[in-house]
């Protein structure tokens, strides 16, 4: 077997070697299903729905039951064939291999245009025949847009239906279309005009409710927290717990059943550390920011306080927490001010010592862009957590949005492990093969390619200086556009492919930027990146998941044919990147199936990796050669030791978000206990409400004789109002409860984790004292709800008006956010009404001076 000859993991090869009893198996059906007619072939999802049991069945029937595993090589082989009718390519052997480990919930690492769009369609056929729904994540909405539309001829014509989530607006792959001339319009790798004229937009419950599902992260998670912020069950989109059994509600059954996660390590590693939050305005003004910003531009660094570069923290000195506190006015902001100023100054400080203008966040209409690090892409609504992001705007002269209060939130990472089964794909997983193991339980399997890769990997070429390394990235980018061979150039930011492309321009070298503003366009661009003479400049990752055809989008056998002569693309990076999985993406776009192309790296001393991380002795050699700044020296001890300083960098990022997801699993524990208590109330009757007050009369740890009275309270409103009237009261009044003292938990929860991390100085451990008084807060919490439920039933219409105000915010503020479908991180309602920020006259002044308002601008 030509395909076992290459060496991969052990595992790997394992993998691949017992999975070729099921390339045999398939490859043996294909005569008996090639000779099937249209109609037969089509007939076969019935078929195999019948024989996995799905639906009404006979005892006779159900006797024969097979499972997912039984069918599997004909179901492999039925989308196959379907696949050769529709879409003229035949899933080669080691696709149906990757399909293998997909169905298996493992990681399929297949490299850059193995053609994994295709490989999913064998997984997720069999999968969606249960009937519970297959979930295809992609890293862009576009990208799932373009995935269904193309991937939708095989199920459609399979009888499968197949919906998208895209922000605000949901889809049907529409089946009508089937005409051949309209198939043929369908070349969407080609147009890159999205035939939006295949979907037909549908209710996001509706697009749920489909066999086959594709969208972005983003999308599954903010729909799983706004259904879990729902207040009436019609509301709620995605598929319920098999088990449940709704009275009326509009979503299916099914719950998270499987998943793919397409570019896995993008999902599950790099985008992992920003939460999804939906929040709103908090009503309680904010100036301390103001103030903060102004003490932290006073602070000198070295001297008030100290940064590490490799850690990304800081740390206050004596002497910078002494001149804060005059600043501040204060003896000892420790004690007199406490954990809120202390964390206020810490943040002021990081704001201003660790993110920088252009680098990490951009100015865009008044407002701060974050710019995410691996990509370079604006993340326009996404906001940084507690507090950061307000300082960065103080810091910056910029209005200081709200405050917001976070409603719900969570990781990608504890979303994604709701499914029951999880799989993923990518180029590159293999580096990161231990963090999906520990982390997701997630097997990586290296599945060989289908012809041998002609990719050449070039040595770095390593400069002095960095103004040296761009004088020779121009020149060679100049020589190889001159003969006409195509070069995509990686940079590690925006600011500089602006750079790079001054140089280009001065040197009159025609180019394209880009800057990750439209995946869309973004994606033509990135498509046409290997037509003749093409210079593209792109972030690292900038178009991840689009194919680069040699000779153009659609080339010609003649143009594909010149640019082979030419060497293929030529994919030049201009820094390494932290992760080797990131710098292998960026060379993965050149070379694929089995195409020519060459990869190479320029880096210079001055790279932030090498200054950051790269060992004095390497700087100390280079010093030793005494070469010009921009002549290169290509070295295999200085590019180990930068792989080396990669691999140390990963291992500690990995950590890091290892030691997130530790903390966050608190939460997320607690989290699925409050939402399950909730959505059993949510979609019950009379059964759930009274469960839900016997357990509150059962726990609620008051004196007995208050306990009665409480219950002969409720009771006798019960009588009151009838039994369907209290029910419905009873059923509003507990998720309102519940949902006001679950968003103050979140804050508390917050504030916790900050202070837990100030007392590792205390030589404790902070996570175990986090869990520790997690689990409390969490306890007093329930107890709250339970009482504050009880009383409020017994007083329905009665006092406690201002307890019941302050539900009903709550609650009006979650409704803004159910219909503002807003979708960024931060998907936060418009502020239901500006108000001016009322300042005492012995406060600190808002205009930042640090003064007393009066003593300012109050005068
Ligand atoms: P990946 O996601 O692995 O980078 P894509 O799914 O974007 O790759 O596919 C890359 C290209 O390979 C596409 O143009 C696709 O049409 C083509 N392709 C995939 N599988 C096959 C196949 N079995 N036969 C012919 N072409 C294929
Ligand atoms: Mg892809």
């Amino acid at each position: 077997m030509t395909i076992l000859t290459k060496i991969f993991g052990d595992a790997s090869t394992k993998f691949v070697k017992s999975a070729q009893g099921v390339v045999t198996a398939v490859n043996a059906l294909e005569e008996q299903i090639s000779a099937l007619s249209d109609e037969e072939l089509k007939a076969k999802t019935a078929e195999f729905r019948q024989r996995l049991g799905v639906g009404h069945l006979s005892a006779e029937a159900l006797a024969k039951v097979e499972t997912l595993d039984d069918i599997l090589p004909e179901a492999f082989a039925v989308v196959r064939e379907a696949s050769k009718r529709l879409l003229g390519q035949r899933h080669f052997d080691v696709q149906l291999i990757g399909g293998l480990a997909l169905h298996q919930g493992k990681i399929a690492e297949m490299r850059t245009g193995e053609g994994k769009t295709l490989v999913a369609t064998l997984p997720v056929y069999l999968n969606a025949l249960t009937g519970k729904g297959a979930h295809v994540v992609t890293v862009n909405d576009y990208l799932a847009r373009r995935d269904a539309v193309w991937m939708g001829q095989i199920y459609a014509f399979l009888g499968l239906s197949v919906g998208v989530l895209n922000n605000q607006t949901s889809y049907l792959y529409d089946q009508a279309h089937t005409t051949p001339e309209e198939d043929k319009a369908r070349d969407v790798e080609g147009s890159f005009k999205i035939a939006y004229e295949f979907l037909r937009p549908c209710s996001r419950a509706e697009a749920y409710a489909a066999d086959i599902l594709y969208g972005t992260n983003n999308e599954y998670g903010f729909d799983y927290l706004r259904d879990n912020i729902a207040q009436r069950p019609t509301d709620q989109v995605q598929r319920l717990d098999p088990t449940a059994r709704p009275a009326s509600t509009s979503a299916s059954l099914g719950g998270h059943h499987f998943a793919i996660v397409d570019e896995v390590d993008s999902i599950l590693i790099d985008e992992s550390r920003t939460p999804l939050i939906i929040s709103a305005p908090y009503a309680e003004s904010e100036k301390l920011y103001g103030t903060f910003a102004q003490i932290a531009r006073n602070l000198i660094k070295d001297t008030d306080y100290t940064v590490d570069e490799k850690f990304k923290s800081i740390s206050l000195t004596d002497d910078g927490i002494t001149k804060a506190e005059k600043m501040l006015g204060v003896e000892n902001i420790y004690t007199d001010k406490g954990i809120k100023y202390v964390h206020h100054l810490e943040t002021a400080v990081r704001a201003k010592a660790l993110f920088e203008l252009d680098r990490d966040y951009v100015i865009r209409e008044g407002e701060i862009v974050i710019v995410d690090e691996f990509t370079g892409r604006l993340q326009p609504g996404r906001r940084w957590s507690e507090g950061l992001h307000q300082a960065i705007e103080a810091k910056e002269g910029v209005k200081v949005q709200e405050e917001s209060r976070t409603f719900a939130t969570i990781t990608l990472q504890n979303y994604f492990r709701l499914y029951q089964k999880l799989a993923g794909m990518t180029g590159t997983a293999q580096t990161s093969a231990e963090e999906f193991i520990k982390v997701y339980g997630l097997e990586v399997i290296s599945i060989p390619t289908n012809k041998p890769s002609q990719r050449q990997d070039l040595g770095d070429y390593i400069f002095q200086t960095e103004k040296g390394k761009v004088a020779a990235v121009v020149k060679r980018v100049k020589e190889l556009n001159q003969k006409g061979q195509p070069v995509l150039i990686g940079t590690a930011s925006i600011e500089k492919n602006e750079l790079l492309s001054a140089y280009f321009k001065r040197e009159g070298i025609e180019h394209k930027v880009l800057n990750a503003k439209n995946h869309e366009e973004e994606g033509s661009v990135i498509a046409g990146a290997g037509r003749k003479g093409s210079v593209v400049i792109a972030t690292n990752m900038a178009g991840r998941g689009v194919d680069i055809k040699l000779g153009g989008p659609t080339p010609t056998p003649a143009e594909q044919d010149e640019v082979r002569n030419l060497g293929g693309l030529f994919v030049l990076g201009t820094e390494r990147h932290e992760a080797r999985r990131i710098d292998d993406q960026l060379r993965g776009r050149s070379g694929r199936q089995g195409d020519l192309g060459t990869t190479q790296f320029y880096v210079s001393l001055e790279d932030d990796l090498m200054r950051v991380f790269g060992s004095d002795r390497i700087k100390g050699m280079m010093g030793r050669f005494g070469i010009p700044e921009d002549e290169p020296i290509q070295n295999s001890f200085v590019s180990k030791a930068l792989e080396g300083a990669q691999a140390k960098i990963e291992g500690f990022n990995f950590d890091m978000r290892k030691h997130l997801l530790d903390y966050d699993d608190v939460t997320s524990h607690q989290r699925q206990t409050i939402y399950e208590r909730r959505n059993k109330v949510l979609l019950g009757g009379k059964e759930e409400v009274d469960e839900f007050l016997a357990k509150a009369e059962e726990v609620l740890p008051i004196p007995e004789e208050d306990k009665n009275k409480l219950m002969a309270d409720v009771a006798k409103k019960r009588a009151e109002l009838g039994e369907e009237k209290f029910v419905a009261q009873a059923r509003q009044t507990i998720l309102q409860v519940i949902d006001m003292f679950w968003v103050e938990h979140l804050e508390a929860i917050d504030y916790l984790r900050g202070s837990v991390r100030l007392r590792a100085y205390g030589q404790r451990d902070p996570l175990v004292e986090f869990k520790k008084e997690g689990l409390t807060l969490f306890k007093e919490m329930e107890l709250s709800i339970f009482g504050n439920v009880l009383e409020l039933l017994g007083k329905i219409e009665g006092e406690l008006k201002t307890e019941e105000l302050k539900v009903k915010e709550v609650h009006q503020q979650a409704e803004l956010i159910l219909n503002s479908n807003t979708n960024s991180s931060s998907a936060g309602a418009e502020p239901a009404k500006a108000h001016e920020n009322k300042v005492g006259r012995n406060d600190l002044c808002p205009c930042g001076s640090g003064k007393k308002y009066k003593k300012c601008c109050g005068q």
